[in-house]
């Protein structure tokens, strides 16, 4: 188990939420898979106080940090994968960029209502033409005196259609490269202009309404803006890592719990006269999901332990992003084979975790652009060591070379 790795704190915190997950949020699940937009069980978690791990103490938040969301995220989505990613779509996705870029009067206007769950937050990035490359943005948001107009388009956002505000990334200097001209705003859905043009159906993660986003003039005053103009990548880059680490902690908490009937049914399941577990076939594939659990909790940990200190966990944030979401999707596969054919009915969720778990491997940035991310950092250290170990060598051993005098 991993257990050593968290303190006791954090144990008993597990627990805790464990139990208010199974109490209160479980008996909804069949019903958010039917499609039940989980806004009612927002509202529960917010009252239970599990929105406010990440936000400051004044405005309503508990500031523990990153390793509380993350068990959160893992314990409700065990229950209800598609409630805990409307849950951090508005208390994480939505609400870091305000709680650490946002003014005194934004903290009080939006944060502490979006902890109550008074409010709900989205994020809005991903634009039809835009996904992975996020610096094509094309949504455009110009000032004029004291009010920014918003024209543009998004896609594929969560709480998209029930929404309060979004945390909208666009770009506001047209003139310079993307990086340095796109801001962040708070935008209020109520603004004249905007429209839900679409709200998508899913593969899995039913109840979890991602919609397609119009903007045509949207005027929202100049104060809407977060932190500085030409400030939204760092922004962005900023709530991506912590965003990547609540993905991976839900997607474990799917396995986790695809993992517990797999084993509890391989016990029970009689062929050929013995448990099925008594098979190895069977019993190595428990062995192979539990290593894998382990693993991917430990990455998963690590880099929110990082994040907490305040240090740059991009590699960390990736690597326990992609190796999560990979092997949360084989754990679920293996689980719904140990199963055998009734897993592949509705009579047990396993079916319904597969679907589910497949969206880790999207959101949040895919496991394509987390390897290219992974593999970046991995060469930017290779050559900083290969530069320093240049600088390293004395002047008359490298001149043997006879390349200083050439
Ligand atoms: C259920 C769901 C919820 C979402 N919620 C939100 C949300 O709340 N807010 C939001 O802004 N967005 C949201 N998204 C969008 C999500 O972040 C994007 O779908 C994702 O970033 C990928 O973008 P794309 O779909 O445009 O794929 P593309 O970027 O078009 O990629 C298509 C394929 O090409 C690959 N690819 C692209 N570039 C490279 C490269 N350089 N190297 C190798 N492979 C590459 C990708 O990995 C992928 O396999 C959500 C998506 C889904 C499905």
């Amino acid at each position: 188990m991993t257990k050593i790795f968290f303190t006791k704190e954090e144990l008993r915190f597990r627990e805790e939420v464990r139990e208010f997950a199974r109490r209160e949020i479980a008996p909804y699940a069949d019903d958010v898979e039917k499609g039940m937009y989980p806004g009612p069980l927002l509202k529960k978690i917010a009252e239970a106080g599990y929105m406010r791990q990440l936000h400051p103490i004044e405005y309503g938040g508990t500031n523990k940090g990153l390793v509380y969301e993350m068990i959160v995220a893992e314990e409700i989505a065990a229950v209800s994968a598609p409630t805990d990613m409307s849950r951090t779509a508005s208390s994480t996705l939505c609400a870091i960029p305000i709680s650490r870029f946002g003014t005194d009067e934004q903290k009080r206007k939006y944060l502490t209502p979006i902890i109550r769950g008074e409010m709900i937050g989205a994020i809005g990035i991903t634009e039809p033409d835009v996904g992975s490359d996020t610096a094509g943005m094309k949504t455009r948001a110009i000032r004029e005196g004291d009010e920014y107009v918003i024209n543009g388009e998004k896609r594929f956002i969560t709480n998209g259609a029930d929404a309060n505000i979004i945390t909208l990334f666009a770009i506001s200097n047209p003139e310079v490269p993307a990086k340095r001209g796109a801001s962040a705003f708070i935008f209020p859905t109520d603004t004249e202009g905007f429209k839900v043009e679409k709200v998508y159906n899913l593969l899995g993660m039913h109840g979890m309404r991602i919609a397609h986003l119009k903007f045509e003039n949207c005027r929202i005053p100049a104060e809407n803006l977060l932190g500085k103009e030409g400030m939204g990548f760092n922004i962005l880059m900023d709530e991506l890592d912590t965003e990547r680490i609540s993905i991976a902690a839900e997607m474990i908490g799917i396995a986790r719990a695809a993992f517990e009937i797999a084993v509890k049914y391989s016990t029970e399941r009689v062929q050929f006269n013995r448990p099925i577990n008594w098979f190895e076939g069977i019993s190595f594939k428990i062995a192979d999901m539990a290593t894998l659990l382990d693993a991917a909790e430990l990455l998963t940990l690590r880099a929110a332990r990082m994040v907490n200190r305040g240090e740059s966990a991009s590699k960390e944030s990736a690597m326990a992003k992609v190796f999560a979401v990979d092997h949360a999707f084989e754990i679920c596969n293996q689980a719904l084979q140990v199963l055998g054919g009734i897993g592949y009915t509705t009579e047990y969720p396993v079916e319904r975790y597969l679907r589910d778990v497949r969206i880790g491997m999207i959101g949040g940035g895919t496991s394509e652009i987390m390897r290219f991310l992974i593999q970046r950092e991995v060469y930017r250290e290779f050559e900083q060591k290969v530069g320093k170990e240049k600088q390293a060598i004395p002047v008359e051993v490298s001149s043997t070379s006879g390349r200083e005098n050439s």
